[in-house]
């Protein structure tokens, strides 16, 4: 294989909204597992900057590839097969993180590992937290959790904060919305409140997915019970990502779903408001 500091496809992206396949297409499949095996390698969709919702200040972003979850109404879509990323040695993505180190801190920002799921590559995630960590850089961690156990107690510490995604309380409405269960996410959620590394909570309202009220209510309270929970987000869904499934010949259900009126979004907020949770 090439050595991946040779290749010339650019890193960063306007926005992860930026459809990408096939960049690490040609890496052979032993390649593949030995960068899972190793974290040397990794495979992102992009770095994008000037993010302010993904984490404390201004965020530089690296958008891992790679989810085996089938969320409904997943935006990126282009993220779920590793190898539509590019492959990327941990020490390329260090470089490129290092060109922001000083603003970062000028601005009193941070990196955030995003994704596709990051945590399918736990490996590499963990070799660049490190690195972040090494550059005095506030790292965040944005994940379904479902592969939460797949980092140490040490590693945890690597990471400042962890923006995790709650999608649904009622296991069937999460198999329906995600394919998978909330279980490992859950339990992910309790390990890190027990060892008290911050979290904000990300919750996305979906019109007639997600929008059961005792569902969210039985996530606020949960939340409030962690006693680790900063703020709840909960985010509208959009349709940036629609195009996405189009040009990637997916069957979308949402294709006709419009975003929650503000009214039910603030609904929502109130709810997790109500039960003790910041929120927003
Ligand atoms: S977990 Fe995230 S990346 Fe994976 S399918 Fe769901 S929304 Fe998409």
């Amino acid at each position: 294989m090439s050595d991946p500091h040779t290749v010339t496809t650019p890193l960063e992206a306007k926005s992860p909204f930026e459809l990408r396949v096939n960049l690490g297409k040609d890496v052979p499949e032993t390649d593949v597992r030995s960068a899972l095996a190793t974290g040397d390698m990794g495979f992102l969709h992009s770095f994008t900057t000037g993010a302010t919702v993904d984490g404390p200040g201004v965020r530089v972003v690296a958008w891992t590839t790679g989810c085996n979850w089938r969320c409904l109404y997943c935006h990126n879509p282009d993220t779920w097969t590793m190898t539509n990323g590019l492959p990327v040695s941990v020490g390329r993505a260090a470089d490129e993180l290092r060109k922001y180190q000083q603003g970062l801190k000028i601005m009193g920002g941070g990196f955030t590992l995003s994704g596709g799921e990051p945590l399918m590559q736990h490996r590499f995630a963990a070799k660049l937290f490190a690195a972040a960590k090494e550059m005095k850089i506030h790292t965040a961690l944005d994940t379904n959790g479902y592969y939460g156990d797949t980092l140490s107690d040490a590693e945890l510490e690597l990471i400042d904060l962890v923006l995790l995604d709650i999608k649904a309380w009622n296991p069937q409405r999460h198999k329906h919305l995600t394919g998978t269960d909330n279980a490992p996410t859950l339990a992910f959620a309790r390990r890190l409140a027990a060892r008290r590394r911050p979290v904000w909570l990300r919750f996305v309202l979906v019109p007639g997915v997600s929008d059961d009220f005792d569902d969210i209510a039985h996530i606020a309270a949960f939340a409030a019970k962690l006693g680790n929970v900063e703020r709840a987000d909960v985010l509208p869904f959009h349709q940036m990502g629609k195009y996405k499934w189009k040009q990637l010949a997916i069957p979308y259900s949402l294709a006709e779903t419009d975003p929650p009126d503000q009214s039910v979004v603030e609904r929502a907020i109130g709810v997790f408001r109500s039960a003790g949770v910041k929120a927003f």
